[in-house]
């Protein structure tokens, strides 16, 4: 078993499963059990392990792929709320949940 991603974002790990499991690589997500609005320390982020540590390197370059046609991840926003600053995957604030400005 080897780790090949993790994100907090557990959609993310999981289209990232599927793009395994297309090619045949058989992987398994650990930590999926995040619930939204809740902050997540990066050890309990969703993490995509592969089995077969063999694989490592082809799983690794087809999620490379991947990554690289996504576009890039704008600034950090801040909260209009709290003043905090929010990464820009977050939809919502992680201080007081107010929803990111449009
Ligand atoms: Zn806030």
């Amino acid at each position: 078993m080897r780790v090949i991603y993790s994100d907090p974002e557990s959609s993310k790990v999981g289209l990232y499963k599927s793009i395994l499991e297309e090619a045949g690589i058989l992987c398994f997500i650990q930590n999926d059990n995040t619930s939204r609005g809740e902050v997540v320390v990066p050890a309990f982020y969703p993490t995509l392990c592969i089995t077969d540590d063999g694989r490592y390197e082809e799983a690794l370059a087809l999620l490379k792929d991947i990554h690289l046609a996504e576009p890039v991840a704008g600034a950090d926003w801040m909260c209009p709320k709290c003043n905090e600053s929010v990464p820009s995957s977050f939809e919502s604030c992680w201080n007081c949940e107010t929803l990111k400005p449009a």
